[in-house]
């Protein structure tokens, strides 16, 4: 029985290419996608009745594992007194103010229903609160599906083939400049000819979507102080970062602040859930206090907010998870690592805590230059392989493993055993 496949053939008849977000349809492994089913914890079903181990997590969300009891538990509560008012709401209330006492920079947030969303409107709020038009964004960093975005994004767009995307006017990306992550003296260059037009310089805090890439020591406090010497916005994208590497995010993590943070997939534990967030003074520019135009029909929305109110609960109340987090992450990536080395394979590990990616490449990968020159073709061979053992990895190089809080010692040590087997007799 393939009902799997069924699915994905009758999907591709009436959705483009058969998924609704592009990665997920295998295209850039050579495959065709398992269609998942059910998960729970740290492990999935498919519809063909194979189960396995999950180290995609909803790209993020799924810090708790799935089902965490919970979160099903105030999803389910909060389901039972209507899904939507488009009013205010206490919930909302008490979601800005835990964000705002978990993260260290966030006086004031603003809920929004996905990560694109986030990013988009903290720099128009950057961009009303400077009266600039400018931005930096560094090359291989994802923030989301934005026209102005779409310029050297990481993600999905580094292995579509298409370097720039069709459909985006080039009037809209005109105020995008760029940089390789990890060249601080590139910024300053930007800063140097044109700093007084700079609103924003956006970052990932931690590169996750070109594979994980760290930022090299002094990298983010020499942006912090770029910024603060041309009245420029620190914008740390922590769709991925934040509630994964401490409570606070990288912020807390690195001990940088920026001006503005932007937030997603684990502040929804699985719904459709982003928000933005920072200093009051620039928070105060969006409507209907400032000038600043931003809304949504379901931003706040009740159930969205009982889920990631549920799952932020518990990692605040919980501190010790993040230690227990890191370590296991770091531990796993290190028996990756050592396995990789012995088999003399040509690759990396990059990781930081519960996020890690192996790059089939040969140097130290730092930037998006050394990304692309990893070999996508063995990594799709290991990424089958790995699915096809019963291993859920994102299906595609350029793309981040999770770990979750759900997964067990002996699921990390099955894992080890499946790349160990694959690294010593070939994908
Ligand atoms: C996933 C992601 C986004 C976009 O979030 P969506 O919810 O997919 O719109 C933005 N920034 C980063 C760093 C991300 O990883």
């Amino acid at each position: 029985m393939k009902n799997s496949q069924d699915i994905f053939n009758e999907g591709k008849k009436y959705i483009p290419g058969g998924v609704n977000s592009p990665v997920r349809a295998f295209q850039s492994i050579g495959s065709t996608p398992p269609v998942i089913k059910r998960g729970d914890k740290a492990v999935l079903w498919d519809e063909d009745g194979n189960s396995y181990i999950d180290f995609v997590c909803s790209w993020g969300p799924m810090v708790l594992g799935h089902n965490h009891p919970k979160v099903y538990e105030s999803v389910v509560n909060a389901a039972k007194n209507g899904l939507s008012f488009g009013a205010l709401a206490k919930i909302e209330v008490e979601m800005a103010k835990l964000i705002a006492s978990m993260v260290p920079s966030v006086e004031m947030v603003r809920m929004v229903n996905s990560g694109t969303e986030a990013v988009m409107s903290a720099i128009r709020a950057a961009r009303g609160y400077t009266r600039r038009d400018k931005i930096i964004k560094f090359d291989g960093c994802y923030h989301g599906h934005s026209d102005g975005l779409l310029v050297a994004a990481g993600s999905g767009v580094m292995t579509s083939g298409v370097p720039d995307c069709a459909g985006v006017p080039k009037s809209v990306t005109g105020d995008t400049l760029t940089a390789p992550y990890n060249h601080l003296e590139e910024v300053e260059d930007h800063m140097k000819r044109q700093g007084e037009e700079i609103a924003a310089v956006v970052v990932e805090p931690v590169a996750a979507n070109m594979g994980v890439v760290l930022p090299q020591p002094g990298f983010l406090e020499g942006l912090r102080k770029l910024c603060d010497a041309y009245g420029a916005v620190l914008i740390f994208d922590e769709v991925i970062t934040g509630f994964r590497l401490a409570p606070g995010g990288a912020q807390e993590y690195f001990h940088v602040m920026p001006d503005l943070t932007t937030m997603g997939k684990i502040i929804g534990a699985g719904m459709p859930v982003g928000a933005y967030g920072g200093k009051r003074e620039i928070m105060e520019t969006v409507a209907p206090v400032g000038p600043v135009y931003q809304a949504g029909t379901l931003s706040g929305n009740p159930v969205a907010m009982a889920a990631g109110l549920a799952q932020l609960g518990i990692l605040k109340e919980h501190p010790e998870y993040y230690s227990q987090l890191n370590e296991k992450g770091d531990e796993f990536f290190r028996e990756i690592e050592k396995i990789i080395s012995k088999s003399g394979k040509n690759c990396r590990v990059n990781h930081i805590g519960s996020l890690g990616s192996i790059f089939f490449a040969q140097g130290e990968v730092l930037d998006y230059v050394s990304a692309k020159t990893a070999d996508t073709e063995a990594f799709a061979r290991y990424a089958r392989y790995m699915v096809s053992h019963g291993i859920y990895v994102a299906p595609s190089q350029f793309e981040a493993m999770f770990l979750s809080l759900a997964h067990t010692k002996e699921q990390l040590s099955g894992t080890l055993a499946v790349i160990q087997e694959g690294f010593s007799r070939g994908f």
